[in-house]
């Protein structure tokens, strides 16, 4: 086999969509898997969509995800430029190729003779009218026009595209990783043009350009661009080129399947659709990114990966090395796969959780401002990460930890404080205060022992307890927040609960 070599190659023409993201992840995991190249290459031959700040913001993400540019923008290599509009004077070259063999023509229509023409064929009963083998005979092209007259018009300036000259009732036919053989008949298939007035090839020619002279050995793309293969696998044939293998990738769907995954989903349902912030330099706006609203990189590129792709396995905990060791093309699924935010969700929580107190308390610390110790911080956020989806709740569900409650929650106080309740606290704040040393373990067998003693259950006590502290109904182990809280403050708190509620 020859070295594999694969692309990205998006055009800038805004912020990358996470589905973008996932066809990035697919090639570098399977180049990586075979020890080939993974290339980023900038596809910005239609400069009426190009977007400022688009391509620095695909950088950007890829960075941020770990997917590594081997060659490309910001990566020299030997078969730069990576830029299409870089390689602007490459493909003129190509497009005359195609007029010399044949399998192009030179055509001079205006925009009002394309649209009399599509008004002709639809009044002739034609839905949908494409420049075809049948129209092209009437149009004003260098194969119904005489060689004179063409190069009458050439000579005057005359402002001309390019159109690839479609075979006539043949089967293209390839065979694509994910969905097995594609097969499509020439006649459905339109004249369409690879080179413009403006002298810049259209995609369809740069990308199949590209591909042959950067040695892409396979094209894994959107399910959006299969009806432009085989007019790629056709110009690789009139090339005499050796095609690479295709694959092309299930779309990403709305969270009920219906349809394509879109920004306006995101909105709609309040989940971001890329992967970093974006701000549309016209007009201001800013679109949610995973990374600003506190995802692990880890665990975006862990469900991105799942998205399409399934190890054939339980597993789904994927390290990016763990990914590159399972990936497979053939793990594909030809089926759209349905976006899950709450999976998402989770997915950064098995993230979380993974970490221990000291990495959590480094990313947590500046949110805490010193309002505890680094020692005290690391087991807050033992303690608290398995209520936390992202690192910023640990911050945000441990106000009590620095602040003696205000209020009470009021179901607790309801239902469980009782009139006997200040005593019971009271006696508990005597057995606290004759602890030595307040540690977890010893604060937990003096509480047992009090309960011993007094015939109480846990029910009777403890929620109080915690409501007292904490303010809270539920949270993590009493015994290690009073232990972090110190014994001064715990009956500090149990005096004032019992003040406040009496
Ligand atoms: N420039 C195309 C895009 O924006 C690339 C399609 C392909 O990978 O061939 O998605």
């Amino acid at each position: 086999m020859d070295k594999v070599r694969v692309r990205f190659a998006p055009s800038p023409t805004g912020p990358l969509h996470m589905g973008g993201v996932r066809t990035a992840l697919y090639n570098y995991l399977f180049a990586k898997k075979h020890g080939g190249d993974f290339i980023l290459r900038i596809e910005d031959t239609d400069q009426n969509r190009y977007v400022p700040g688009a391509e620095q913001y695909i950088v950007e993400s890829l960075d941020w995800c770990k997917i590594i540019v081997d060659e490309g923008i910001g990566k020299a290599g030997d078969l730069g430029p990576y830029r299409q509009s870089d390689r602007k004077h490459m493909y003129k070259e190509y497009s005359d190729l195609l007029l010399e063999s044949g399998n192009a023509y030179i055509a001079f229509d205006t925009t009002e003779e394309l649209d009399q023409m599509r008004e002709r064929m639809k009044n002739a009963g034609v839905p949908s009218p494409q420049y075809n083998a049948i129209t092209r005979t009437s149009m004003q092209n260098s194969l119904s026009l005489s060689e004179d007259e063409v190069q009458a018009r050439l000579d005057k300036n005359e402002p001309y595209v390019v159109r690839v000259k479609m075979p006539r009732n043949e089967e293209v036919k390839f065979k694509d990783i994910i969905r097995g053989w594609v097969v499509v008949n020439t006649n459905n298939l339109d004249d369409k043009v690879i080179f413009k007035s403006d002298g810049m090839p259209t995609y369809h020619l740069a990308n199949v350009v590209d591909d042959y002279l950067m040695k892409i050995s396979h094209v894994i793309r959107g399910e959006e661009w299969l009806p432009s293969a085989p007019l790629h696998i056709l110009l690789y044939r009139f090339f005499d080129w050796k095609a690479p293998e295709f694959a092309h990738l299930p779309l990403i769907l709305k969270p009920d399947g219906n349809g394509k995954l879109s920004k306006r989903d995101g909105d709609r349902l309040g989940f971001p659709v890329f992967p970093i912030e974006w701000k549309n330099p016209e007009t201001g706006d800013v679109s949610k990114g995973y990374r600003e609203e506190g995802y692990f990189k880890e665990a975006f590129t862990n469900m991105l990966a799942f998205l399409g792709w399934n190890p054939g396995t339980t597993q789904e905990i994927f390290s990016m090395d763990e990914l590159i060791e399972s990936f497979s093309l053939e793990r594909v699924g030809k089926a759209g796969a349905k976006f899950d935010f709450d999976k998402t969700k989770w997915f950064n929580q098995q993230y979380l959780r993974a970490k221990d107190g000291q990495e959590l308390s480094d990313l947590v610390s500046p949110l805490f401002q010193e309002k505890v110790s680094d020692a005290d911080l690391a087991v807050i956020c033992e303690l608290m990460k398995e209520r936390a989806t992202f690192a910023k709740d640990i911050f945000n569900e441990s106000t009590f930890f620095f602040e003696a409650p205000l209020e009470y929650d009021e179901k607790t106080l309801r239902k469980k404080w009782k009139e006997s309740t200040p005593d019971i606290l009271n006696q508990l704040i005597e057995i606290l205060d004759s602890i030595s040393s307040f540690d977890p373990l010893t604060i937990e067998t003096t509480f047992k022992s009090f309960l011993e003693e007094k015939e109480l259950g846990f029910g009777a006590v403890l929620p109080n307890f915690r409501l007292a502290i904490t303010g809270l109904g539920m949270g993590p182990s009493m015994f290690h927040i009073c232990s972090i809280l110190g014994k001064e403050e715990v009956i500090k708190r149990l005096r004032l609960a019992i003040e406040r509620n009496a």
